[in-house]
């Protein structure tokens, strides 16, 4: 006999995915689990598990691309996935501070897909495992009837004094991003906007050349081990970090959400680059939005106390884009002409 239904009303419910929204789902998930081993430290909720093992930490984060959600084989090189796969991991373990040292693979494979064209995903893959120092150990493998799938498990270590969580943002701490924001969405833009005149007439060359920049930002986006590293000899333990895989203002929203704190982004301190800001515009897309909204550009978004300041000032990869309001909680962009905005968090919508 199966498990009953508690009442009629119940047996009848039906809560479209898309009603909660993915943050809603995994919100709903977290509050049914209850860890009870004294080695979880930190479960559902950031960037990466965190787990006691004697002199540090390990960290394990799980991420899965699936082919027409996260890809498109028609113009997403093999090669450039299987790196793309293996940084979207190493990037959380980047954001808890620490650093990757094994990933597992597992792929859904539709008959589409080749033996060689197997052996190019995993050229990428291992690629990435060399430039970011980690061993393939193992993974899964089978038949998929919808496509390419690939989910791949990071295993990483950090000292347990210096693992950075999203709930740890205090008020007044500067908001630093690394590198530039926006350019991989523009990528995506131009990528699809050729894409589609390519269908209308196939013998049409594309024009690719101008977007260049966007478009590498978009197929080969490289985790920030570097800063990881620069932030230790700059002897700098931010005091929250996530990395920015939906957007800048989603992923902010994170850190105020679990942190219980508001932020203020000043518009003029976006960290844009000069090549993705023209594809943008030659595309009709608003720069500012999409460095705010624009996802997938695996840089890191932390906070730092006020006195690191001076340590990080001079960076120039890093940049300072603001501060965390723990007072009225407020979510504010302040523009160029020093209005206040309530900020709007937009993101990747799947469902
Ligand atoms: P990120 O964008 O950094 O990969 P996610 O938004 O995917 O983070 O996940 C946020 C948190 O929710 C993480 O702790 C992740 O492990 C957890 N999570 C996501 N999906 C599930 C799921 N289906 N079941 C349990 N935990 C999940
Ligand atoms: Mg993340």
């Amino acid at each position: 006999m199966g498990i009953r239904p508690a009442n009629k009303m119940e047996e009848n419910k039906r809560t479209e995915i898309g009603d909660l929204g993915e943050f809603g789902l995994i919100e709903r998930i977290q509050s049914k689990i209850t860890n009870t081993n004294r080695s979880t430290v930190k479960g559902i909720g950031d960037d990466a598990a965190v787990i006691d093992c004697g002199d540090r930490y390990q960290l394990v984060s799980t991420d899965m691309l699936i082919e027409g959600i996260h890809f498109d084989l028609s113009y997403m090189p093999l090669q450039h996935l299987g790196y793309k796969a293996v940084s979207v991991n190493v990037s959380d373990i980047a954001a808890m501070n620490g650093t990757p040292e094994q990933i597992t693979v597992s792929l859904g494979l539709s008959n589409r897909i080749s033996v060689e064209a197997i052996d190019a995903l995993y050229e990428g893959i291992k690629f990435a495992c060399k430039d970011y120092n980690v061993d393939l150990v193992g993974g899964d493998t089978t038949a998929s009837q919808t496509g390419l799938i690939i989910s791949i498990t990071a295993i990483g270590t950090v000292d347990k004094d210096k693992v950075v969580y999203r709930n740890t943002a205090k008020d007044k701490d500067i908001i630093c991003v690394t590198g530039d924001i926006g350019g991989a969405y523009i990528g995506l833009q131009a990528l699809e906007r050729e894409k589609q005149v390519f269908q209308a007439n196939p013998d049409m060359q594309p024009e690719l050349g101008d977007f260049e920049y966007a478009i590498q930002r978009q197929l080969k986006p490289v985790a920030r081990m570097d800063i990881i590293h620069e932030l230790k000899e700059l002897k700098i333990v931010p005091t929250s970090m996530i990395d920015v895989s939906d957007g800048l203002v989603s992923d902010l929203f994170h850190i105020c959400k679990s942190s219980d704190v508001g932020a203020a982004i000043f518009e003029d301190k976006l960290p844009l680059s000069n090549e993705a800001m023209a594809s943008a515009v030659e595309l009709n897309i608003d720069p500012i939005t999409a460095a705010m909204n624009g996802g997938e550009d695996y840089e890191l978004l932390f906070t730092i106390a006020q006195s690191d300041h001076d340590k990080i000032k001079n960076h120039s990869d890093i940049s300072e884009i603001g501060y965390v309001n723990a007072k009225d909680k407020a979510k504010n962009l302040i523009t160029k002409n020093e209005q206040a905005i309530a900020l709007q968090a937009q993101g990747w919508k799947h469902f």
